[in-house]
């Protein structure tokens, strides 16, 4: 398996529980080197399969995970929708069960007991003749195996193997994203944030900009001053290449200075020092490769990555992981009956994947665009499961 982050680290859970032997690669350089880029994902509508894939006892300390450890999930929580503008309440949503988790942590508890080999960058795959496929890595050592799964992120090396360089490209979806971690100077204001936003609120203005706020990390839990909260702040258009860190914020104040409370005040309380990063959103429509051997696939953000707006992409990993592990069940028996299951796990996984990386797209495309924005798959069926 060639990977690390929350895909590869619960398929390879969920291999050692069924009793399949694996190898686990990784291209970073050590489980120690700080990521200073973070964010959390809520996982709803995969919960439950989240815990069939998951060790009891990992499934018993998943809480530990949670943005916020007191927040506890039911079916009354919710999502609010305003209209940053007016503050008017624009859309009540179903939360479908939904608990948000910091990556970091689920990484780490994800990790635990899995002996990832670090520093190996998969370059090159080679078949073997009747069976088998070979991985090779930067470092020139490789390791062969029944079939590889490419659970290497939305710019997935794999991928490229797959379909050639130019057609795995992910595709610019037209939408831009500042996203910045901080805390507020004013305690007061933090736990006023931190009650008014049990899952997390969504502003939506008529200038076109998304505005998610959510908790990220209470570090010092008596401390609200040291509560880390996120924004991301989206738009259709491109985003200035020539700003920095400090020409970003000074824009997403100045735009904030006319939206209503409390997003008014959650922007222009954002600390002058705040790294505020910048991307490009980009998403890539799975479809099935050929020759589709049955030796090779993918998973996760590698096979389908998509935009966040409705919050599929982590779940539709979960989807994967036991789809995965359930086809290699079945195809443990004989070397023939594992090609076919993994040819049949790719036909599901694609189709699935490829509706709900063009439904994200389209999600963000309408929720960017003021009058259309009800119409957008987010605000009609929330975050819960299309299949
Ligand atoms: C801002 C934001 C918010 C999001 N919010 C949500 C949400 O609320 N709900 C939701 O469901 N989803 C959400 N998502 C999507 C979610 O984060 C992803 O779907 C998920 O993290 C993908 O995990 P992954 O393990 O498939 O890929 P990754 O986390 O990208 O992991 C890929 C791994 O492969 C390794 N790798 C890469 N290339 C190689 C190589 N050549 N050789 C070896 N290793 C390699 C990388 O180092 C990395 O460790 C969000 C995404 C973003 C950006």
């Amino acid at each position: 398996m060639d990977d690390m982050r929350i895909t590869g680290l619960l398929l390879a859970q969920t291999l050692k529980a069924i009793g399949i032997r694996f190898r686990i690669f990784e291209s970073e350089v050590s489980a120690v080197r700080y990521r200073p880029r973070e964010w959390a994902v809520a996982i709803h509508w995969a919960l439950p399969m989240l815990r069939e894939v998951l060790p009891q006892d990992l499934w018993h300390r998943l809480k530990d995970t949670q943005t916020d450890p007191l927040q506890l999930a039911s079916n009354s929580d919710y999502i609010s929708v305003y209209n940053s503008g007016t503050g008017k309440l624009l859309k009540k949503l179903p939360g479908v069960g939904m608990r948000r988790f910091s990556r970091r942590k689920l990484r780490a508890l994800c990790s635990e007991g899995i002996a990832i080999e670090y520093n190996k960058t998969l370059t090159e795959i080679v078949y073997q003749n009747e069976r088998g496929v070979t991985a090779k890595f930067g470092d020139g050592t490789e390791c062969s195996g029944d079939i590889l799964i490419g659970c290497d992120g939305a710019h997935s090396k794999v991928r490229n193997l797959l379909f050639g360089e130019a057609s795995a490209k992910p595709v610019s979806s037209g939408v831009s994203q500042f996203s910045a971690s901080f805390s507020f100077s004013s305690a007061a204001f933090a736990d006023y944030m931190r009650r008014g936003i049990p899952l997390s609120s969504v502003g939506l203005n008529p200038s076109g900009v998304y505005l998610l706020i959510y908790l990220l990390e209470t570090p010092e839990p008596a401390s609200p001053e040291t509560w880390i909260f996120q924004i991301n702040w989206s738009w259709l258009g491109p985003h200035d290449p020539s700003l920095d860190d400090a020409g970003r914020l000074a824009k997403i104040k100045s735009m904030a200075d006319t939206f209503s409370e409390p997003f008014r005040s959650i922007c222009l309380g954002i600390p002058g020092d705040t790294r505020i990063y910048a991307d490009s959103l980009h998403y890539w429509v799975p479809r099935l490769w050929t020759p589709n051997r049955g030796r090779v696939t993918l998973a996760g953000d590698a096979a389908h990555p998509m935009l966040q707006h409705r919050g599929q992409g982590i779940n539709n990993c979960i989807r994967d992981v036991l789809e995965l592990a359930n086809a290699m069940k079945l195809g443990q028996q004989d070397d023939h009956g594992l090609m076919d299951v993994i040819s049949s796990y790719d036909r599901e996984m694609i189709s699935r994947g490829e509706v709900e990386v063009q439904s994200s797209v389209k999600d963000a495309l309408l929720l960017h665009t003021w009058h259309k924005a009800m119409e957008s798959p987010f605000m009609k069926m929330s975050v819960g499961p299309r299949f």
